[in-house]
């Protein structure tokens, strides 16, 4: 008896070698065990050029109409890629258009197994990024001073007001200048979505930045977050997510000694190179999940990893091929588990925390596709892209 989803889920297609394994995940490990009803849209590259982009555009719509979607990997074209494919133009990158449309953030999680230990040996368990997306040095001014003179910030209210105005440096010789903005709404944003996210996961948050030293632009970081989690104080108590705030240095120095399991985050520059590093440090791109959230709720979940275009040349030429489909699985759990949260259906839940078992025992118990046979320690069976979801598939049934 298929497991009944009450709600539908928005199921969003892409490119390349992540579309033949979305396809196999589907028939193989997902769709014969549930009944789901996705709402489609193929993002294939073609179809953004057929409807100019538009296709992307409703997808969008679409998951913040029903709160749930899931994504597969997207050619962002370039010029290659418009001579590929003959498109008009070079579209913009669809996660770009989704991320705006939401206003959302994105928060990268790993997926932990045994035999692919994290270089850092307290990690246990997965840390959680989110990175405000918006602002700071990202959309900064700069000036190369090439000698003796005033630099000032200036503030100039709408309303005709007397402007503001500081001296940052009087140069003596030649220097460097930068001017560096955020926005109350911005913020607010981010943190009612790092708020929701680390709700649903029923993690503690983390948030640390520099307000020793930036007495104003980061204490007004610290303080318009404080403001947000004082505002979801129900929520969160309710969930049981206690909220941390500390000194960005202080977070870091803990990160590294800290066994995991809580959601950190970051203001943009932190997240930026932070996410570098955690991404290195939990061995592989391909055990990597990545979580768009928007501020009013909408989720929209998907693998960090791109096409894996050099699979899909090899796969077209008939090549047998040993493409890791762990992290869009995880993207479809995901969706699943949150649908099946706000539906209230927990055996929808079940399933997937079944389906997730059943990957993680497959590779701790040594099946594992190329790019993981690298990084493993212990005995390794490579599969391929087909035997590794066939392995999977056998370890589920067993559960069901
Ligand atoms: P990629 O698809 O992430 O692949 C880069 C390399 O990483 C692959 O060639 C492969 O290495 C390895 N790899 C990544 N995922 C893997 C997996 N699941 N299993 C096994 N190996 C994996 O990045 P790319 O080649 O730079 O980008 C290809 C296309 O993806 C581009 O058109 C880009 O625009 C798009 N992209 C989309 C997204 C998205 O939609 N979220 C994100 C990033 C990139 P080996 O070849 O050494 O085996
Ligand atoms: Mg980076």
């Amino acid at each position: 008896m298929a497991i009944k989803v009450k709600n539908p889920l928005v199921e969003i297609d892409g490119d390349e070698m992540t579309r033949i394994i979305w396809q196999l995940v589907k028939d193989e490990l997902l769709f014969p065990y549930l009944d789901v009803e996705t709402i489609y849209y193929d993002l294939h590259v073609k179809v953004r050029d057929d409807t100019d982009d538009q296709i992307t555009v409703e997808a969008a719509k679409a998951i913040a109409q029903y709160g749930v979607g899931v994504k597969c990997a997207t050619i962002t074209p370039n010029g290659a890629r418009v001579q590929e494919y003959g498109l008009k133009k070079q579209w913009p990158s669809p996660n770009g258009t989704i991320r705006g449309i939401l206003d959302g953030t994105v928060f990268r999680q790993p997926i932990v197994v045994k035999n692919v230990p994290p270089t850092v040996r307290t990690w246990k368990k997965p840390i959680i990024i989110g990175r405000h997306a918006y602002g700071d040095v990202y959309k900064n001014q700069e000036i190369l001073v090439p000698g003796p003179g005033k630099g000032e910030l200036v503030f100039t209210p709408a309303d005709g007001g007397e402007p503001t105005r500081l001296t940052i440096q009087d140069f003596k010789g030649p220097g460097v200048l930068q001017g560096i903005h955020n926005t109350e709404k911005s913020i607010r944003s981010f943190a009612r979505a790092c708020i929701m996210y680390a709700i649903s996961l029923r993690v503690p948050l983390w948030f640390g930045a520099k307000d020793t030293i930036s007495k104003t632009y980061h204490a007004f970081f610290r303080d318009t977050f404080q403001e947000e989690v004082d505002a979801y104080k129900a929520e969160l108590d309710a969930a049981g997510v206690v909220y941390f705030y500390t000194l960005i240095d202080d977070a870091v120095a803990r990160v590294m000694r800290h066994e995991g399991g809580f959601l950190w985050a970051c203001m943009n520059y932190d997240g930026d190179v932070m996410s570098d590093m955690l991404a290195s440090g939990f061995g592989s791109l391909a055990l990597m999940t990545s979580v768009l959230v928007s501020p009013d709720g909408p989720m929209e979940f998907e693998a960090a990893h791109g096409t894996v275009q050099k699979h899909y040349y090899a796969h077209l030429k008939g090549e047998r091929t040993s493409t890791n489909s762990t992290a869009t699985i995880f993207a479809w759990t995901g969706a699943l588990a949150r649908r099946g949260e706000l539906d209230d259906t927990p055996d929808v839940v079940d399933f997937t925390k079944k389906l997730e078992a059943a990957v993680i025992e497959t590779i701790e118990h040594g099946t594992m596709t190329k790019d993981l046979v690298s990084v493993a320690v212990g005995p390794t069976d490579q599969a391929s892209t087909e035997g590794f979801i066939g392995a999977v598939k056998a370890r589920l049934e067993a559960k069901l």
